[in-house]
Formats: C-alpha cells, structure tokens, sequence
C-alpha cells in the first residue's frame, strides 16, 4: 500500500485537534500528515473578546504551531489556503499547490455582516488576532487623541458593539474593565466614556434562562454597560449605527460588529453545496458524496437530533468533531467502518469580565458571577492543556487573581 497523504486545513481548534489526535494514532510508517495555516502560529479564538479589549496580550492568546506540533512528523505549511479542488483532490494554496489522499477543511469563521450597509466598510470585527489587536489599538488611541486635542469629539470616546449574543456581551463584559483603566491612565472623566450594546432580539444571550439573563445584563448596567435591546441595526456610516425604526444615528469614534459569523469563505471560493453558508455534513463529518473529505468546526453544520437543529458552532464542538475525524480517517485507511458523531456537552459559560459570569454546566446546574467566571477559566485552561499539555498550560494559562 502506497503511504497514504492526510491534508488538514487550519490550525484552529478542530484542524489542530485533528492533527494532534492522527499523530498519536497512526505511525510515520502509516501516513504523512500535512498541516497548512495561514499563520505559524495557532490563536485561542475563545480569547479574541479579552485581545480586542486591550484585557490581554495578543501573545497571551497565541501558541506556536511548531510548540505543539513536532515539525519532523508532520509537514507545516504556512500559507493561505484559496480553493479546494476536490474533484482533483488539490488545494490550491496561494503560493503552490497541494494533493492530498484525505482531507481536512477547518478553516473556521468569518464576520457576518448579512449583507448590512456599510458594515464591512466601517466597523470593525473580531475574527482573528491581527482584526482583535487592532481594536484594541484604536480604542485606546481614541482615548490618547481625545487628550491632545483642544475641542475634542465627544463621541470619539463612546464604544458601539453591534450585537449582544455571547461574543457582543463578553467582549462589553472586558470593556466594562478597560474602560476605567483607559480613563484613569489619560485621566479623562469616566461619564465621558460610553460602552453601548446593540440587539436587535428582545433579549440579550437569549440562550440562558431569563434569571440568568437579568442577572447578566444587570451586572454589565451597574458597571456602565448601556443596551439598546429590540433595536436592529440597519446601516453602519462612518460616524456610528442606524438603528430602530425611527432611523436613529448613534455616533461613536469606536463600531464594532458582533452580530453573527459563517463559515469560511474558500467554501464557496471552492464551489461547494452549502447550507446557509455552511456544508451540511453526513453523521461521520464528511461532506455528502465525498469519501475522503471531512468539514469540521465553523464550517460545517452538524445536526442535533433530538431538537432538530444545527449545533450552534462553538470550540467545544470544533474538538469533540477532530476526535471523531481523526479516528474515521484511521478506519478509512485500514478499510473499518466508520463512526457517527455525537456531541457531548460540557454546559455553556459566558464570561462578563474577569470575575463575573454566567453559565449552565453539565449537570443542568446555574452558575453566576465568580462561581461562572471561574469554570471560565476552568474551560479555557482545559483547551491549553488539551492543545499544549501541562508546559502549555502553565506558560499561558489564564491564572488572574479575583
Ligand atoms: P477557528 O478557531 O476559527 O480556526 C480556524 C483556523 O484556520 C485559524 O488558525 C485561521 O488562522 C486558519 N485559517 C482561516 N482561513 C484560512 C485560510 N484561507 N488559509 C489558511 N488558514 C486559514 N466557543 C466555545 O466553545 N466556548 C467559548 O467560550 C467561546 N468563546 C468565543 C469567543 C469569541 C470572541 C469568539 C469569536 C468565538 C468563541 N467561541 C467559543 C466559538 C469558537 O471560538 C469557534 O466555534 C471555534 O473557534 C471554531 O473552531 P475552528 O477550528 O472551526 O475555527
Ligand atoms: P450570535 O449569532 O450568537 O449572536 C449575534 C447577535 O447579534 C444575536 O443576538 C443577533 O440577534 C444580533 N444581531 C444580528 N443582526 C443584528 C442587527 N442587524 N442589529 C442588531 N443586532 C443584531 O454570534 P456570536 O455572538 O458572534 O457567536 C458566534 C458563535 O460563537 C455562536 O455559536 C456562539 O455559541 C459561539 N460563542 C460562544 C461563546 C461561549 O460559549 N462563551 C462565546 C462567543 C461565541
């Protein structure tokens, strides 16, 4: 048997956990593995909310591929990944092309703007570490221009976050630290600074049960979170949001979109059937009709039978997918039958800063406020070890003091 060639794409959560399982199970005898990434390094997308705050070190969020993955058994690939040509079975990268015998496709989110006026123009997003440092950097530079100038735009200071779903309410959450931290250091009077959360929904996280919900939205309001609930966002203009349906302009010098993602864009680029963005995999994660390609994480949609829906994509998801796939790719070289996958889940925990939060956990059980933000941290940490092993955890893991 010729040495079979397994391509993974991405180095998120599930093309990393992928990569890590298929060189534990199959020997260098067995398979060559190949793991292309636009980056040399992999990000902790769970932690992009805290990097566009300015409440941690982009590099805190950040893990060298070549640390976690050794470079003698697995080829790494630092590139950008354009199309798939799956009926040819390559990849086109942006400065070569790669075959495969198997493949991957993990290459996660992107900002959904759903087609909104002038959003993609004039808001920012957080989709990466590059796109999460740059808010982070324009906040603050917001603050050190205020300063400086003799009549200052009073609006310049006020945060618009477009969305309250978990992204919008933990990014507020970090902001809601920031922000007096920023008017301390350029000594501006806090009332100056607004944070302001936009949903169009009648409910923030309407995922939580209401108590929770109260609970949460209370908390970010006493440390001066302002929300505007059942409030949809209809354009983006270079000065702020229009909104509701009296066309209300809300001005800020900071627009931040928070409103959804959808999966990769080199999906469509590489003409596949998608479902509402996404491919609508088989039971065992391949695409239908394929044999040798998996779609895993925020590209694809995997169905939760017993409520007859799409799992909402989450890194959970993304790594108990990789498990499966690395497993099914094993049983395809050696000619088993393949596994379903079914999703266990470990409960859900939004995080409203560094010491609050709320959450449902495996049990069924509530958690607020440090008790929520704790398993937080609990979580965040697990996927370091999991990703890194214990010098990992202990290099980066999150450890701050209530
Ligand atoms: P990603 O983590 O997005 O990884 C994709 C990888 O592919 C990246 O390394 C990227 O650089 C690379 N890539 C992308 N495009 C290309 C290209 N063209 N060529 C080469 N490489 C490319 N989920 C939870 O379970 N718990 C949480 O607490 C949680 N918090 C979140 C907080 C925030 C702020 C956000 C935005 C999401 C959060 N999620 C959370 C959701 C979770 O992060 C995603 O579901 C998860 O990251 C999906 O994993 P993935 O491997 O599919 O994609
Ligand atoms: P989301 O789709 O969950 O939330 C987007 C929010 O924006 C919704 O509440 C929606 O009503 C609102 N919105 C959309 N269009 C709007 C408009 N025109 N005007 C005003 N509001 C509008 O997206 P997300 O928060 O980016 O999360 C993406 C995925 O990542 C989710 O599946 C989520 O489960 C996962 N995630 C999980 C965690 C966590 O577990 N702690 C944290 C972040 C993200």
């Amino acid at each position: 048997m010729t040495k079979p060639k397994i391509v993974v794409l991405g180095a998120g959560y599930a093309g990393l956990t992928t990569t890590k399982r298929l060189t534990q199970q199959l020997s260098p005898e067995e398979a060559e593995i190949v793991l292309v990434n636009k980056h040399n390094y992999h990000y902790e997308t769970t932690w992009l909310h805290e990097v566009a705050a300015g409440t941690i070190n982009p590099n805190q969020a950040r893990v060298m591929i070549s640390d976690v993955v050794n470079p003698k058994r697995v080829r790494l690939i630092y590139d950008n990944v354009v199309k798939v040509k799956k009926d040819e079975n390559i990849v086109v990268l942006e400065n070569s092309e790669i075959s495969y015998d198997y493949l991957v496709f993990a290459l996660g989110f992107e900002s959904n703007d759903f087609g909104i006026k002038g959003m993609d123009e004039h808001a920012f997003a957080i989709e990466d570490i590059d796109s999460s440092r740059l808010i982070s950097e324009h906040i603050e530079y917001q603050f050190a221009k205020y300063k400086t100038e003799e009549n200052p735009d009073e609006n310049s200071l006020h945060i618009l976050v477009g969305g309250a779903g978990f992204t919008g309410v933990e990014f507020v959450g970090e902001l809601a630290e920031k922000v007096p931290e920023l008017c301390k250091k350029y000594d501006i009077d806090r009332s100056k600074a607004r944070i302001i959360n936009v949903e169009a929904a009648p409910s923030i996280l309407p995922m939580f049960d209401k108590d929770l919900v109260e609970y949460g939205k209370k908390s970010l309001e006493d440390r001066g979170v302002e929300f505007r609930i059942g409030a949809p966002i209809s354009e983006c203009t270079s000065e702020g949001f229009i909104v509701g349906d009296d066309d209300e302009l809300i001005k800020a010098g900071t627009v931040v979109w928070t409103g959804g993602v959808k999966g990769s864009s080199v999906l469509e680029a590489s003409g596949f059937e998608l479902t509402k963005g996404k491919v609508n995999v088989d039971a065992d994660l391949r695409m239908p009709g394929e044999d040798n390609l998996f779609v895993l994480g925020d590209c694809s949609w995997v169905w939760n039978k017993e409520e007859d829906r799409p799992y909402p994509p989450t890194a959970q998801l993304a790594m108990q997918e990789a498990n499966v796939t690395a497993r099914n790719i094993k049983a395809l070289i050696y000619n088993q039958p393949l596994e379903d996958f079914v999703f266990k889940s470990k409960g859900t925990v939004a995080s409203l800063g560094t010491t609050d939060g709320i959450g449902n956990v495996l049990d069924g059980r509530k958690l607020q406020g440090k008790a929520a933000a704790a398993m937080k941290k609990v979580v965040d940490n697990r996927s370091l070890f999991l990703i890194g092993g214990p010098k990992l955890l202990l290099k980066k893991g999150k450890v701050r003091p209530f």
